[in-house]
């Protein structure tokens, strides 16, 4: 694999505090099956209330019946309507009487299996934090970094010892120089928590291309997202569930680029009033990075568990332009393929396809604007 930097092509400073929006006034929330609901409309319910198998209420509020939302890939979703009475009250308040240094490891599987989830299960050996982001314009795991560093150090720790881990690892990008600082700071006090610095590659993001990047693709190593550590910090020293996420907004339609914690099921044109825009051009909106997103109608989306980034694009820096035979496509392909040449095939042989990762950075390098990811037609 060739490791490829991406350069910023636009210089767009997120700015360093993370802005609150959690009292949107309806809250969307997503329901795969509808025969496993257990409340009606009219109902009141309670944060954190079960509404359907493994569903639960992110805010208090009456039930005003179901509508067709959409995903940050696009795709349809039928969505039960809390009306938010911004009180966020509890049924029932319920305390953890274990100190959250002592937990063993079947208390704290017990506990999250009771929510489904079982990321924990299969882990016996090192352990690998991933904070990498990819995306340049994106600062979600950055800022959590910063905003929550003794909350995750304390919870790394926590699962180094109760699963009697021999060696935890946290990976950063060298270049994320707050979060580095920050870390750096206090890791002294968890001794047994190595940091490990990349370099600003594009693609670490990805477990897979991290445990070949960092360990020349040996198995026995397990990898956690840092946001799985905050839920896990949640669920074990609040008991509660997490019902908020980071969301960055950035791109040259806005006035500065912020990180916004937001309510799971929240409008994203509701999130979209919380930042400044630049002036009436007008915008397309790229879900989920300038790189690998796609650009969508944000109209009916709602905040989901995959939207990480909302990237506000003026609409004639869109347009598609023909080859200007500039080779950059060629030049950046981690997996050393001519996308130019082989999407002009009649049919691009698989071996090829197979080669493609569908990372996507030739479309991004490219200047004319031409979808080359060999992997989009598959
Ligand atoms: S999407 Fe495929 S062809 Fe394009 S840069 Fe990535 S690996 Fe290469
Ligand atoms: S990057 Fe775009 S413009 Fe340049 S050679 Fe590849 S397809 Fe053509």
């Amino acid at each position: 694999m060739r490791y490829v930097s991406i350069k910023n092509e636009y210089d767009l400073k997120v700015s360093t505090y993370v802005t609150e929006f959690i009292d949107s006034e309806y809250i969307y929330v997503p329901i795969n099956d509808f025969k496993t609901l257990i409340i009606k409309s009219n109902d009141y319910v309670y944060k954190e209330q079960e509404l359907a198998q493994d569903v639960y209420a992110p805010v208090s509020g009456n039930i005003l019946g179901v509508q067709e939302c959409i995903n940050a890939k696009g795709h349809k979703i039928q969505c039960l309507v809390i009306k938010n009475d911004g009180k966020e009250r509890f049924k029932e308040v319920s305390l953890n009487k274990q100190k959250f240094n002592e937990y063993q490891k079947e208390e704290i599987l017990t506990i999250l299996h009771k929510y489904n989830l079982y990321f924990l299960d299969n882990i016996d050996d090192t352990l690998v934090i991933n904070a990498i982001e990819d995306d340049i314009y994106v600062a979600n795991k950055v800022m959590l970094l910063e905003k929550r560093t003794d909350n995750i150090l304390q919870t790394i720790d926590l699962l180094r010892k109760a699963l009697d881990l021999p060696k935890v690892y946290i990976v950063l990008k060298n270049n994320d120089a707050n979060s580095v600082g920050k870390i750096i700071n206090n890791i002294g006090r968890y001794p047994q928590i190595k940091l490990k610095l990349v370099p600003n590659y594009y693609g670490l993001e990805d477990n897979f291309n991290l445990q070949n990047f960092l360990f020349n693709g040996e198995s026995n190593y397990s990898f956690l997202d840092v946001k799985d550590i905050i839920v896990i910090y949640n669920l074990l020293k609040k008991n509660r569930l997490t019902t908020k996420k980071y969301i960055t907004v950035s791109g040259l339609g806005v006035k500065k680029p912020k990180v916004i914690n937001v309510k799971f099921g929240t409008l994203v044109s509701d999130v979209l009033k919380k930042v400044e825009l630049k002036n009436d051009r007008e915008y397309e909106i790229i879900i989920n990075g300038l790189v690998k997103g796609k650009y969508l109608n944000i109209s009916k989306m709602i905040v989901t568990n995959d939207l990480e980034s909302i990237f506000l694009m003026p609409k004639d820096n869109c347009s598609v332009k023909s080859c200007l035979n500039c080779g950059l496509c060629y030049e950046c392909c981690p997996r050393n393929l001519n996308p130019k040449y082989l999407k002009n095939l009649p049919k691009i042989p698989k071996e090829y396809l197979e080669r493609c990762n569908g990372c996507n950075l030739c479309s991004y390098v490219c200047p004319a604007k031409i979808n080359l990811n060999l992997k989009e037609d598959c």
